[in-house]
């Protein structure tokens, strides 16, 4: 298992997802290896040579910048891991 730091430019990513304006996933990989799971593609997101499975890339990310243009904003917390929906407030 490979459990890393990476740094990121910015955690709320625009999404065209029916049920938010953003998508924030705060890593990437996952140390279970689901045969459903509907995240596994986001391995080709990263340079690891490791299966879906084995590795967990721990985000972290500068001050949100401007945050005040979320507000009213749905974001989607964890598409691609488990997820939940919450809205933006001020
Ligand atoms: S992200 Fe969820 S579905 Fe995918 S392998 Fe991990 S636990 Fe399983």
């Amino acid at each position: 298992m490979v459990i890393k730091e990476v740094e990121v430019k910015d955690i709320m990513t625009k999404t065209n997802l029916p049920v938010s304006d953003y998508a924030v996933n705060p890593y990437v990989g996952c140390t279970h290896a689901c045969k459903y799971c509907h995240a596994s593609f986001m391995k080709r997101f990263t340079n690891h040579p490791e299966p879906w499975g084995e590795f967990v890339d721990i985000k972290s990310w500068p001050e949100i910048n401007k945050p005040g243009k979320y507000v009213g904003k749905e974001a989607f917390f964890c598409s691609v891991t488990a997820g939940s929906i919450l809205p933006m407030k001020a």
